[in-house]
């Protein structure tokens, strides 16, 4: 009888003691707000941001209410309006077009590569079409950041990186989300920090973080916002920026802290466990593992690999397999969206051309997040499963 694997694809590591603490210390104060804090008193929202903008690098950062929020807010303060155009992966999650039609705002999809990444070829074919890139660091795949911010520079275009699935990368040592001129990331339970859910928003613009600020509901309190612009930023933009209410809790804070503090050491126990897998089914015959960049600094909290040129039944039988077998694939070449959606063609809500350069690569991409809860033995054993089922159904198939 062949191995199964027991565990789960979904069960992520529990909040670290020290986490739990805090935010038991939050609950018995009961001040949760943000701004409801003693005199002396720094909310631990502000902490937060403090460090958060310092284990980037940014000048000023904003904790909010989640990663799509973050980028919604991010499209408003660079000065997206109703009907604008703005250009986005065809690949990625559907909270990033969804920030996008959330402020009335049209997508222009870019291709995606079969490294992964935005199609820059694409995009600079593209960059006439809109002012600004909402650019998804997808399954985080970095794209040549030097090549892209020179198309985007040539043609005027405001870049906003989505960090969902970058938090504590980098290309050549600068981290993602340094940079554009805005960098979102999420805090949900499937990214690199979890509070359930909320976002971060980082910007060395001071009057696109003093509108970020306006926008998340800052009630006039925005001098508490230590990482925040100097006051005078705000002299006309607080009487002119709605407020979107979308804040972070303390509670939430609370418990992000120490595993902002722990983050190096997790990126990089998740690369071991990439690696692992990554070297078990490496040279296995009809899959192709993808080649990281040396410039790149991942952090392998999911793999990918590509099944060129097979069928979708055969597809379709591989993913049976490996699920029968307890090692579960997200398929992006499905023709119907389950538990998620990527692809740019199931957001029906945009009249997007067919892209069949995309749909070819996306044809082929299968997904596993690798959480922390698995040992380096189980991601042996993950890539021996996947090895040996491919080979099956490669051989069958001829
Ligand atoms: C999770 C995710 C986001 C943000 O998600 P929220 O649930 O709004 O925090 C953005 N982009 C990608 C690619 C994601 O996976």
């Amino acid at each position: 009888m062949s191995d199964i694997f027991k565990g789960s694809f979904t069960q992520q590591e529990p909040i670290p003691e020290a986490g739990i603490e805090a935010a038991v210390a939050v609950m018995r104060h009961g001040r949760l707000h943000r701004y409801n804090t003693v005199e002396g008193e720094v909310a631990e929202t502000v902490l937060l941001e403090q460090e958060f903008a310092a284990s980037v690098g940014a000048k000023y950062c904003l904790a909010v209410a989640s990663g799509g929020y973050a980028m919604a807010t991010a499209l408003r303060a660079v000065g997206v309006k109703a009907g604008d155009r703005v250009l986005t992966n065809a690949f990625t999650l559907a909270p990033v077009p969804g920030a996008i039609a959330a402020v009335g705002a049209v997508p222009v999809f870019v291709g995606v590569t079969p490294e992964l990444v935005l199609d820059l070829d694409d995009l600079e074919a593209k960059a006439d079409q809109a002012d600004v890139l909402l650019l998804s660091h997808m399954r985080g795949h970095l794209c040549d950041m030097e090549r892209l911010m020179a198309i985007c520079d040539a043609h005027g275009i405001k870049v906003i990186e989505d960090c969902a699935h970058t938090m504590g990368a980098a290309w050549k040592g600068k981290p993602s989300g340094t940079w554009g001129i805005v960098g979102c990331y999420s805090c949900q339970t499937y990214k690199h920090i979890n509070s359930g859910e909320g976002g971060l928003f980082v910007t060395n613009d001071a009057e696109v973080a003093a509108r970020a600020i306006m926008y998340s509901g800052s009630y006039m309190l925005y001098e508490r916002h230590l990482a925040g612009p100097p006051a005078e930023t705000f002299e006309t933009i607080r009487y002119e920026t709605p407020n979107i209410s979308g804040r972070m809790d303390n509670l939430r804070a609370a418990i992000l802290r120490p595993q902002l503090a722990d983050l190096a050491t997790q990126c990089a126990r998740w690369n071991e466990r990439y690696f692992a897998i990554e070297e078990a089914v490496r040279g296995t015959a009809g899959l192709k593992v993808i080649e990281r960049p040396q410039a790149e600094t991942i952090v392998g909290s999911s793999i990918q690999f590509l099944l060129e040129g097979w069928s979708g039944e055969a597809v379709t039988d591989l993913v049976a397999r490996c699920a029968a077998r307890g090692v579960e694939f997200k398929w992006f070449g499905g023709a119907e969206p389950v538990g998620f959606t990527s692809r740019y063609d199931s957001w029906r809500y945009v009249d997007a051309p067919a892209m069949p350069d995309s749909d070819r690569v996306l044809a082929g991409i299968i997904d596993m997040r690798v959480p922390l809860t698995f040992t380096l033995e189980d991601c042996a054993l993950i890539g021996r499963i996947i090895r040996e089922e491919v080979a099956r159904v490669g051989s069958s198939i001829g």
